[in-house]
C-alpha cells in the first residue's frame, strides 16, 4: 500500500484554503493509503512565541482534523515536536545542503522582498526541517496545495543529494494537487486564502463570524438586475469548492439570468458552508467534552511515528558514519 504524509501548522485557526487544498484529500485518502499526519509545532515556532498560544492551537487543529473526519485508526497523527528525530535529521541536511539552494525558496524571497527585518535562521532553514518531516517516513505521495508545492520538490532535491552523498537511503515522494484547489482565493478578491491577509473564511468560527467573513467577500460592481459571469467571482468559485454538481449548475443559472445580486449568492454560499461542514461542527462540540481522547491520539500516534522515524534514523546514522 502506497504511503502519504502532509502536516499542518498550528499557527492559527484552520480556514477554508486550508481544508480544500490539503485536508479533505488527507480525510478522503485514508481509506487508500497508508497514511501519516502530522501537527508541525516546531514549524508553528518561526510566528507562534507564546506557549499558552502554542499549546491551544495545537489542540484546537487535532479537535479540527478528528471533527473532520481523521480516523486515528486508519491515520498515524501526532505532534512533530513529540518525535526528536525531526530534528536531528533536518541539522544532517542542512551539512550538505548549498545556502544558495534555499536563497531561491519562496517563503525566504517573500520575506526578503518585504523587507521584513526580523526574519529567522528558523525561516531560512524552513524546507529542510520540511524534507526532514517528509522524508523520516518515506512515504510515496504529499497531498498539499500549490504553495507547498516548491518545498515537497526541495525534499526530492535533498533526498537525491543525500542518496548522492551517502548512497541509495531516500525514495522521492511526489507531490499531489487537486487542480480546482490548489489556490483558493480568500475573501479579498485577489490573493490566495491566508492567515497572513487575514482574507479567511474559518470553518469552525461562530456562525456570526462565519456570516460576516462570508458577507466581506470582494465582488464586482455589476448591478443587482444584470447578467454576471459566475467564472469571475469568488463567491462562486468558493461555492463550487463544496456545493454538489446539481446545486452548482443551478447557482450557475441564476447569476446568468440576472436580477440575482452579489448579496443573495453570498447568502446561499453561507447556507451551504453551514450544511457542510454541520456534522464537523456538531462532532467538534462533542470531542472537546473529551479531551483525555485527543492527548492520547496523539500520544499513541507519537508512538507509532517514532517505530518508524527511529528505524530510517538508523540507517542514517549508519550511512553517515555516526553509528
Ligand atoms: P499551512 O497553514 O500553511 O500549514 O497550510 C496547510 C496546508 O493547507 C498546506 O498543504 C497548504 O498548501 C494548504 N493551503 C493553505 N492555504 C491554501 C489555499 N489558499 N489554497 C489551497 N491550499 C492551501
Amino acid at each position: 500500500m502506497k504511503r502519504i504524509l502532509s502536516g499542518v501548522q498550528p499557527s492559527g485557526k484552520i480556514h477554508l484554503g486550508n481544508y480544500l487544498g490539503a485536508i479533505r484529500q488527507h480525510i478522503e485518502m485514508q481509506n487508500k493509503f497508508e497514511c501519516f499526519l502530522f501537527i508541525a509545532d516546531l514549524h508553528a515556532l518561526t510566528t507562534v512565541r507564546d506557549a499558552k498560544i502554542m499549546r491551544e492551537n495545537t489542540l484546537n487543529l487535532a479537535l479540527d482534523y478528528l471533527a473532520l473526519g481523521l480516523d486515528p485508526e486508519k491515520t498515524i497523527f501526532f505532534k512533530q515536536s513529540d518525535v526528536p528525530e525531526h530534528c536531528e535529521l533536518a541539522w544532517i541536511f542542512d551539512c550538505i545542503t548549498p545556502m544558495g539552494f534555499l536563497e531561491r525558496a519562496h517563503a525566504w524571497k517573500d520575506a526578503q522582498a518585504k523587507g521584513k527585518k526580523d526574519t529567522t535562521v528558523g525561516l531560512f532553514n524552513y524546507p529542510i526541517l520540511m524534507a526532514a518531516d517528509i522524508l523520516l517516513y518515506q512515504p510515496d505521495v504529499i497531498p498539499v496545495g500549490q504553495d507547498q508545492k516548491q518545498h515537497v520538490e526541495i525534499s526530492r532535491d535533498t533526498a537525491l543529494n543525500f542518496n548522492k552523498h551517502f548512497g541509495e537511503t531516500f525514495k522521492l515522494p511526489e507531490p499531489y494537487i487537486k487542480e480546482n484547489v490548489a489556490t483558493v482565493r480568500g475573501t479579498d478578491g485577489v490573493n490566495k486564502m491566508s492567515k497572513s491577509y487575514g482574507n479567511v473564511i474559518e470553518i469552525f468560527a461562530e456562525e456570526k463570524v462565519l456570516q460576516k467573513q462570508v458577507m466581506s467577500i470582494v465582488t464586482d460592481s455589476t448591478p443587482i438586475e444584470s447578467p454576471k459571469d459566475p467564472k469571475k467571482c469568488t463567491v462562486f468559485h468558493l461555492y463550487e469548492c463544496v456545493a454538489m454538481s446539481t446545486e452548482i449548475t443551478n447557482l450557475k443559472k441564476k447569476y446568468e439570468a440576472g436580477g440575482f445580486g452579489y448579496g443573495d449568492a453570498k447568502k446561499e454560499l453561507l447556507k451551504k458552508l453551514l450544511e457542510y461542514f454541520g456534522p464537523a461542527r456538531k462532532k467538534r462540540i462533542e470531542l472537546q467534552k473529551n479531551l483525555r481522547y485527543v492527548d492520547e491520539v496523539l500520544e499513541k500516534g507519537a508512538t507509532n511515528a517514532r517505530k518508524i522515524a527511529s528505524a530510517t534514523m538508523a540507517k542514517v546514522r549508519r550511512k553517515i558514519g555516526t553509528r
